[in-house]
């Protein structure tokens, strides 16, 4: 079975992370995607992990505590717009991954905006490791959805092509605009 966006962006890290590295989960939520990013660096890598939802922090640290995977692992409970605060400036990153939407199990009036989304992906660039990755996940199904894809496809296109490869996957004949996948990687 060809695989969907999610499961794909997946299989682009697991090709990319190796233990020693240091990633970002831009929107931890439920923390699926912390907990096999925290597995991938493993104990000489770092992972730093961003959400505006306290909750979502709070699941994901029981999750990583109970995984035995909490000591490679920061958790922010802030905007991923303010990484930089975060994460030291001398570090270079192999990998983000950006999960956008709402939380499914969590407030569907908290999502990721295209503005601020893109402040960050700003951020993350100058910072990657050549072969480096920025995975978004993009959900385009709910209102204001499909602003943030417009503001974020438009972003990826002007990126010089001699600096960063942009991949675009998706299913194109499936109903209910399924999540698709952009992949940006530092050349
Ligand atoms: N749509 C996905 C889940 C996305 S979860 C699915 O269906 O599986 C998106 C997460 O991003 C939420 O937990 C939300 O709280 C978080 N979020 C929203 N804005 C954010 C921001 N500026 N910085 C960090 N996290 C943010």
């Amino acid at each position: 079975m060809i695989e969907n966006a999610l499961r794909y962006s997946h299989t682009l890290l697991k090709s990319t992370i190796i233990n020693g590295d240091k990633v970002i989960d831009a929107t931890v939520g439920n923390g699926g995607d912390t907990v096999l990013l925290a597995k991938l660096v493993g104990k000489t890598g770092h992972l730093f992990g961003f959400d505006v939802q306290a909750q979502a922090i709070k699941t994901t640290k029981e999750k990583l505590l109970f995984t035995g995977l909490l000591q490679q692992v920061s958790l922010y409970n802030e905007g991923h717009e303010k990484l930089n605060l975060f994460v030291p400036a001398n570090i270079e990153i192999a990998a983000a991954v950006f999960n956008l939407g709402y939380l499914p199990t969590g407030d569907k009036q908290i999502i990721t905006k295209g503005e601020t989304t893109i402040q960050a992906i700003e951020i993350i660039l100058p910072r990657l490791r050549k072969g480096g990755l920025i995975v978004l996940t993009v959900y385009s199904g709910h209102p204001e959805g499909d602003l943030e894809k417009s503001a974020i496809l438009e972003f990826t296109k002007q990126l010089s092509q001699d600096l960063f490869t942009v991949l675009y996957y998706g299913f194109i004949n499936q109903k209910n605009s399924p999540p698709f996948l952009i992949a940006i990687e530092k050349r």
